[in-house]
């Protein structure tokens, strides 16, 4: 447990992360959207464990989101928030808001082409443009040596890399394994939309990993087969699937023939909640204990 300092504003962020920074001091960030739970979590225990100062960011995005989104459902429990990020040893929580972030007249946009058209941004056209964005503005404040993102997300983390190499951004990227559910399900705030009814459509998803997992293991390499897998799970468990799609780790392009590298990424509704998740072929998921 750390005094846990709340900076809710860029200028006050900058002059603590300056401070740091002139001490000689790393920081470690973790960007999040709030709601936090284990996943959230595990980011900032990794920063703990890597650097001498952690900050996390607790700022829900408006341009991330389509119109259609669930921008003003989107859960927010900062007293809960704050709580987890002391405890999980944070040294401050940054919070902005979007009238700060975006002023009147915005119209700067950071964009990373090509992987961001596959996968989630197939169907989400917008959303990597605002992840991008949102994401070097808030490395501009808080100027962190290291940042931390969840493979739950593995898109962002593969976009993110390449934007952070591409600018030559003086940060390093660190990826941090997906936190599960007892069941399996991948922790996410929006599982807090799904209802008891809905659990057994939401574990469709990593029930349809795990079996692709099976398959490779039992020598099955054909990408459109391992896809088609996946999708027979989560119509069974009643998940409606957005894409599945066995693709290269590094360029996200869909693959004939798997290997152990692969990575079968998974988006499915799930009533009108959408809920995404991936593994590695050759990464075993845990098995459920619940
Ligand atoms: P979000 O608040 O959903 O924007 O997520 C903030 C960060 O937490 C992102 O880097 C996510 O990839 C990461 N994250 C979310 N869920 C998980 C999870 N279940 N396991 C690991 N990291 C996660």
């Amino acid at each position: 447990m750390t005094d846990l300092v709340h900076l809710d504003s860029i200028a006050a962020m900058r002059a603590q992360a300056h401070a740091w920074r002139r001490e000689g001091l790393t920081i470690g960030f973790v960007p999040t959207m709030g709601a936090l739970h284990a996943g959230h979590v595990s980011l900032a225990e990794a920063a703990r464990a890597t650097c001498d100062r952690v900050v996390a960011s607790v700022f829900v995005n408006p341009t991330q989101f389509a119109p259609t989104e669930d921008l003003d459902q989107y859960p927010r429990d900062l007293a809960g928030d704050s709580a987890k990020l002391a405890a999980a040893g944070c040294d401050a929580l940054f919070t902005t808001t979007p009238e700060e972030m975006y002023g009147p007249g915005y119209c700067t946009w950071v964009t990373v082409e090509g992987l961001t058209k596959r996968l989630c941004g197939a169907s989400r056209p917008t959303h990597f443009r605002g992840v991008t964005t949102i994401v070097t503005k808030l490395l501009n404040v808080v100027t962190p040596t290291h940042a931390f993102f969840g493979e739950k997300d593995r898109q962002q983390l593969v976009v993110l890399g390449r934007m952070v190499r591409d600018l030559g951004l003086p940060v390093e990227v660190i990826g941090c394994p997906i936190v599960r559910e007892p069941d399996g399900v991948a922790m996410s705030s929006r599982n807090l939309y799904l209802t008891p009814e809905q659990r057994p459509a939401a574990l469709g998803l990593s029930t349809g990993l795990r079996a692709a997992q099976a398959a490779f293991a039992g020598g099955e390499a054909s990408g459109p087969t391992l896809e088609a897998i996946v999708r027979g799970v989560l119509e069974e468990a009643g998940a409606e699937p957005d894409y599945v799609e066995a693709v290269h780790p590094e360029t996200l392009e869909r693959v004939a023939t798997a290997d152990a590298d692969t990575i079968v990424a998974v988006a499915a509704f799930v009533g009108k909640t959408r809920l995404i998740d991936n593994a590695v072929l050759s990464e075993p998921l845990p098995t459920p204990t619940a």
